[in-house]
């Protein structure tokens, strides 16, 4: 848990060569049919690194058309189960290879710790190709008891041509966690990464190929939301989405998949997740886990323990040692093996979170540390802010900020705490600190959010389900429920004897 100010590799790829531009479709780096391009910022210096193919509704066109071709007559989602995996092993090796350059692309791009992305995201994101990849072949329908004379049995067929759009604030570790699913079903896919963040998702492609993925099955539109994003929510030839991002969009994801084909929707949407501290904690452990919770990813992560509750008992002692801990969080150059906590993604972003610390401090919450860029910093750096006495009808309290930005409050039993770690829209996780098992139990029960981590947090694995509820959205990734996602249920009958089926 916590830092990875350990880091000590010397080769970092400060400078990455930025080798891919262009839209990947049918297995070739192709132009826009626009020409348009559109720019990619380093968010340590605000300046541009690279002009990136911007797609749009004709360029989702050829490669749904691609990705169509290659489900309907390709090899593919014909290949044996356990061939996909020998080839999707071959990708994950080949992302481990190329580590140091894919988490350098992440940081010049997102902003995210360059140690955090070669240690954590690429390791994450191999595991999940590999573990899907062992599932390939191990997917099967189930022989029906049937209720009359009919022989049935299910088929579990995949659901054909998947468009994924996804979000900046980790765009390794989301790409993977749904393409891999999507390979091991047998389908083929359109993949958005956001327009903010697109460079490491090209990379992707070109390894894809180097595996031996066969063209049309994985293809990369890079390009805005309104546009490229809108043209495969809406596309009459594609199956189903699978959307990251935020609910606003989420909703509008759906809408358009209502309003075209009805093609199946999944949503991971933002969150504005609670952790609950009880008096009988660790309270240096805690405050630990409460700052990496907010901090870690600089808050841009959906699950980010973002409102923090504190039992009475332990407040004035947790407090002073949150803010000590804070203070001591190391924000800088994402390259740097002892930062913490990069720069924001953009400029946006970074006022967003700005214009809400000034909500924080009109609405009338305590500002303990923090709640302004940091100085001598020429990119998009805000310091680890924490407010206290927040009332749940504060906005700070209410919308997801997606910076780092705690929103810290005391409460007195087990029945409060569940009632306020309830008070959002969202459900996506929460977390609990306590050694009380009935305390543990009972609060993991009562809170309605999609993951709980008790004594931990940011606690993935492949192997867990993980997802929203309420308007955090529906359908999970991980797990094998995320393959499920991939995959239909064709049921099929016939009479057992020469019997009537009536
Ligand atoms: P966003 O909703 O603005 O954008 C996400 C993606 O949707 C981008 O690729 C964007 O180009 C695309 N998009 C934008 N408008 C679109 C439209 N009209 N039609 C189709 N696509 C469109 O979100 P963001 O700002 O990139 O990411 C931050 C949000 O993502 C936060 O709310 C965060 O909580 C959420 N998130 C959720 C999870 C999760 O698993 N639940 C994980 C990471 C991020």
């Amino acid at each position: 848990m916590g830092s990875h100010s350990d880091d000590s590799s010397a080769s970092f790829v400060k400078n990455p060569t930025i080798k891919f531009t262009k839209l990947f479709i049918n297995g070739e780096f192709v132009d826009s049919v626009s020409g348009k391009t559109f720019e990619t910022i380093d968010p340590r210096t605000g300046k541009v690194t690279a002009r990136i193919a911007e797609g749009d509704k004709e360029d989702v066109e050829l490669a749904v058309k691609a990705a169509r071709q290659a489900f309907d007559h390709g090899p593919w989602p014909r290949l044996p189960g356990s061939e996909r995996g020998r080839i999707m092993m071959k990708f994950a090796d080949l992302l481990e290879e190329n580590a140091e350059e894919l988490a350098a692309l992440d940081t010049i791009d997102c902003g995210k710790l360059f140690s955090v992305g070669k240690a954590m995201d690429i390791p994450y994101a191999a595991n999940a190709l590999r573990y899907y990849a062992g599932a390939a072949d191990k997917v099967h329908g189930d022989v029906l008891k049937m209720s009359r004379e009919l022989h049935g049995y299910t088929l579990l067929e995949p659901i054909g041509v998947v468009g994924h759009i996804i979000p900046w604030n980790n765009p390794i570790f989301v790409f993977f966690m749904k393409v891999s699913p999507t390979l091991a079903a047998g389908c083929t896919m359109v993949v958005k990464p956001a327009e903010q963040t697109p460079l490491s998702a090209l990379y992707h492609a070109h390894l894809a190929k180097l595996a031996g993925i066969p063209d049309g099955v994985l293809n990369v539109i890079t390009g805005f939301g309104p546009t490229a994003g809108a043209a495969i929510s809406s596309h009459m030839d594609i199956d189903a989405v699978s959307f990251t991002g935020s609910t606003e969009i989420g909703r509008k994801v759906m809408q358009a998949a209502a309003e075209s084909n009805l093609k199946v929707v999944s949503l991971e949407l933002g969150g504005k997740s609670p952790l609950i501290i009880f008096d009988d904690a660790d309270v240096d452990m805690a405050a630990q886990l409460a700052i990496f919770g907010i901090m870690f990813n600089k808050g841009e992560a959906c699950v980010a323990s973002s409102r923090v509750y504190v039992q009475e008992g332990i407040y004035d002692e947790f407090v002073k040692k949150l803010v000590e801990k804070a203070r001591a969080w190391i924000v800088g150059d994402p390259f740097d093996p002892k930062a913490q906590q990069g720069p924001q993604v953009d400029l946006k972003q970074f006022e967003k979170i700005l214009s809400y610390i000034e909500h924080g401090k009109r609405e009338g919450a305590t500002l303990l540390t923090g709640g302004k860029p940091v100085a001598d910093q020429k990119g998009y750096y805000i310091e680890p802010t924490i407010f206290a006495d927040v009332k749940e009808e504060m906005l700070i309290a209410k919308d997801e900020i997606f910076g780092p930005v705690m929103a810290l409050a005391q409460f007195k039993t087990i029945e409060e705490a569940i009632k306020r770690a309830n008070s959002t829209r969202y459900g996506l996780a929460a977390g609990i600190v306590t050694k009380d098992l009935n305390v543990a139990n009972t609060v993991s029960r009562s809170v309605r959010a999609g993951t709980i981590w008790i004594s931990c947090y940011f606690a993935l694995d492949n192997d867990c389900p993980f997802g929203g509820y309420k308007m955090s959205g529906f359908g999970k990734d991980f797990g094998l429920e995320a393959l499920h996602k991939y995959l239909q249920v064709k049921s099929v009958v016939t009479p057992l004897y020469n019997t009537p089926w009536l």
